[in-house]
């Protein structure tokens, strides 16, 4: 699916010109002469249904991008009728709902969307959920065939002691918070406390810590939630952190958002890799590319402060910041008498194993942090003063 809106794999939305040269560059060097030239999947060939006598009713359940390309690919037959159901009463997916309200380029899919919904046999059939408003059978029964396209809504929790504490969500749930989806207009995002972590670091990742460190003024101009808008513009979060269990040979993110959040000008990013970056271990030139971006970016060190020359950015200065921290996994977050002080990292988890496997026995109830360990790297060290890290995302 990801293929298919544009944005991820192109120049982001978000980007400025003062670093267009970094993606004509990178698109040089992965655009040279011996790039497969064979397409990756194999597009079959339109197969156009006989004549039939009666009309063909087909029911798509799911208003997403999945949906909506099936619904344009029967459409293209003769005599066929799609009516697409979906429990929201808004449609398209996570194209709405998930991809950030500033990939404005991205979100230009919904123009797509539009010309498909305007297709002669197209009907949608919104806030009605299959399942709970109509059976399956109901369904079947009135259709000739039906397309189940409900996409992945839920997000896979982190097995760890404390993720239900007070300032512990799941990204869906601020992805959702800031998209003004249904469900979540009355969530509660906590943007009390200097600092937030944000665990995964994939695309999604760098998403909601860019969301969460962007000016509340840049976003205004966009399609984010009132609601979430209202609530950034009362933030006090000036630093986010993003969490790698491994190093960043392995981070999840793509190229192309890494270069469009280094290009943010009122966004201070820093790289924190305890074992360096090695940009021989590349295994692909994408990753070596990828490496070799990250090793030029500003360092930050281990508690979490720029180690170059912008002091402006981070707790107590103006512009934000974002630090990628690579080999570093939360096992546990913090109880009372520190509630929403994240957990402990453990630092070079080996590859294969779990985020969530502690490498020590886990008391029952942990103090609040003090200092670095010699086995753990603590979390509480990337506090500032009285202000713990205060909200951890999970991504
Ligand atoms: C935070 C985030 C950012 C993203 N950013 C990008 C990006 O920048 N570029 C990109 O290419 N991709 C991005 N993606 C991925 C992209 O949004 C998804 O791949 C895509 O939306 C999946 O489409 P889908 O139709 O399979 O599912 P969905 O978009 O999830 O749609 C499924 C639909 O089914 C409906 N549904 C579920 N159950 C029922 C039921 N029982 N009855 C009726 N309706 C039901 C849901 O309400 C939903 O509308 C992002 C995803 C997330 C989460």
């Amino acid at each position: 699916m990801r293929g298919r809106l544009p944005g991820r794999g192109d120049r982001p939305a978000h980007r400025t010109r003062a670093r267009a040269g970094d993606f004509l560059r990178i698109n040089a060097e992965l655009t040279g002469d011996d790039r497969p030239s064979r397409p990756q999947a194999r597009v079959p060939t339109l197969v156009r249904l006989g004549p039939t006598r009666t009309t063909l009713r087909v029911a798509v359940v799911g208003a997403g991008p999945a949906a909506l390309f099936a619904a344009d690919a029967l459409l293209r037959q003769d005599g066929v009728q799609v009516t697409v159901f979906d429990r929201l009463p808004v449609p398209h997916g996570l194209a709405r709902h998930g991809v950030a309200p500033d990939h404005v380029d991205t979100r230009r899919v919904a123009e797509l969307f539009t010309a498909i919904e305007n297709e002669p046999g197209f009907d949608y059939r919104l806030g009605v959920e299959v399942g709970r408003d109509i059976t399956v059978a109901e369904l079947a029964a009135h259709h000739h065939a039906v397309i189940y396209a409900t996409g992945a809504g839920t997000d896979k929790p982190l097995p760890i002691p404390g993720t239900k504490l007070p300032g512990s969500m799941s990204a869906t749930e601020v992805v959702a918070w800031y998209n003004g989806h249904p469900d979540h207009t009355a969530t509660h995002v906590p943007l009390d406390s200097e600092r937030a972590v944000i665990v995964g670091n994939g695309n999604v990742a760098l998403d909601v810590a860019r969301i969460l460190a962007t000016d509340p003024e840049r976003l205004a101009a966009t399609s984010i939630a009132p609601h979430a808008l209202a609530a950034l513009r009362g933030s006090r979060v000036r630093e986010v952190v993003v969490l790698g269990r491994r190093g960043p040979q392995h981070a999840a993110f793509t190229l192309p958002e890494l270069v469009g959040l280094a290009a943010r000008e009122d966004i201070d990013l820093r790289v924190h890799a305890p074992e360096g970056i090695d940009v021989s271990a590349a295994p692909d030139r994408q990753t070596r590319l990828k490496l070799e971006y990250l090793a030029a970016l500003p360092a930050a060190n281990d508690s979490g402060a720029a180690t170059g020359p912008d002091d402006s950015a981070g707790p107590g200065h103006s512009r934000r910041r974002i630090v990628l921290r690579f080999q570093a996994s939360p096992w546990r977050s913090w109880e009372p008498p520190a509630p929403r002080a994240y957990g402990l990292c453990a630092p070079n988890c080996p590859l294969g194993t779990t985020t969530t496997t502690p490498r020590r026995p886990r008391p029952s109830r942990l103090p609040a942090p003090r200092s670095s360990s010699r086995r753990g790297w603590s979390w509480g060290r990337l506090a500032t003063g009285d202000s713990p890290s205060g909200r951890a995302v999970r991504s």
